[in-house]
């Protein structure tokens, strides 16, 4: 009788309130003491995962190996310091690799990036010095530069008697990756912000750098429900039991987007991203600047692309009436 390893994580709830707040990092312990996942990179935080770890006997000093589900601050930010106290291995899917490694090119790219989206998305000047504002401050938590050792999907890591295989889910972040693993319920995965309980994770905003994101997180959404996992332990709050359910309501709640979306402009007639914005979600503050128009104009991009709506200078307008959007979204009868 061959008697399988089970993987039983542990995890970690951090006090955070910055970005969706509430950061999980999760703990395998073992021959090698693995982190997925770590914090953002303030003081409070850092002593918290410490107390954390020490509960199970585990220092900074200890850890052999981080595995990063994608290059956020709130999830990467204190893998620098954990590295440079323990010299762990810190891996992370190679399209969040030079981001996370501190590369200047790349932080560079991405922040033009964004401000060139800032423009297209006709983010007016008081909200978008106010997003500025948030986003310096933001930079401080991205903590040190990490010698990263860059993965991609399918890599396995045979670790501690069982294995952690990297399956790369992008949407929300581009490197966003989930790792699957033989769990206490069966196959079971850490699935960073793929999907969390609370809240659908930010498409669009998050980060500038993914191409048709919506279409692309929808993609990943469907890979992830055909994977069947019976448990998921995601970067923020308590582990989903129905992680498949959760997947699809995810994408049931971004078909009903896709269709305010559509009745805004049929409403309003042509609009720019910020009006659609606004529309959507009313007035924003903080990180809502960027995250709010980026949820629009993923969902605007998702139609455009469909010839369902066409976009002049910024501007987006219906090209059908009663446009069908059912064929935008994968099939979720389960
Ligand atoms: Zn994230
Ligand atoms: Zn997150």
């Amino acid at each position: 009788m061959v008697d399988r390893h089970r993987t039983i994580p542990r995890r970690i709830s951090l006090t955070n309130t910055i970005f969706e707040g509430n950061n999980n990092v999760y703990l395998l312990d073992g021959e090698r003491t693995i982190l997925v996942d770590t914090g953002v990179s303030v003081p409070a935080i850092r002593e918290e995962l410490a107390d954390g770890l020490a509960a199970y006997g585990v220092s900074y000093a200890d850890i052999d190996e981080i595995f990063l589900t994608h290059w956020h601050y709130d999830h990467a930010g204190l893998a620098g310091e954990i590295q440079a106290e323990s010299s762990a291995t810190v891996y992370v899917h190679e399209a969040d690799a030079a981001l996370v490694a501190g590369d200047r090119t790349a932080i560079d790219a991405e922040s033009t990036l964004k401000r060139q989206r800032f423009d297209e998305w006709s983010i007016p000047e008081d909200a978008r010095r106010e997003l500025e504002q948030y986003l310096s401050t933001a930079m401080e938590i991205g903590g040190q530069a990490v010698d990263v050792t860059p993965i991609t999907d399918g890599d396995t890591f045979e670790r501690n008697g069982g294995t952690l295989e990297a399956v790369h889910l992008p949407g929300h972040a581009a490197g966003l990756t989930a790792y699957a693993f033989e769990g206490e319920t069966g196959r079971e995965a850490f699935v960073g912000d793929v999907i969390l309980p609370r809240y659908t994770p930010n498409v669009g905003g998050a980060d500038v750098r993914v191409e048709r994101p919506l279409e692309t997180y929808l993609r990943s959404l469907e890979r992830f429900i055909e994977l069947d996992f019976e448990r998921a332990w995601p970067g923020h709050r308590a582990p989903i039991d129905d992680p498949s359910s959760r997947a699809a309501t995810i994408i049931a709640h971004h078909r009903d987007r896709t269709e305010r979306v559509i009745s805004v402009l049929e409403d309003q007639g042509p609009a720019d991203v910020w009006t659609v914005s606004a529309h959507l979600f009313g007035s924003l503050s903080g990180i809502h600047i960027l995250h709010g128009p980026g949820e629009a104009y993923a969902h605007l991009d998702h139609v455009r692309a469909a010839g369902i709506v066409t976009e002049t200078d910024g501007v987006y307008a219906l090209s059908q009436s009663n446009p069908s959007i059912e064929s935008l979204f994968p099939s979720i009868d389960q």
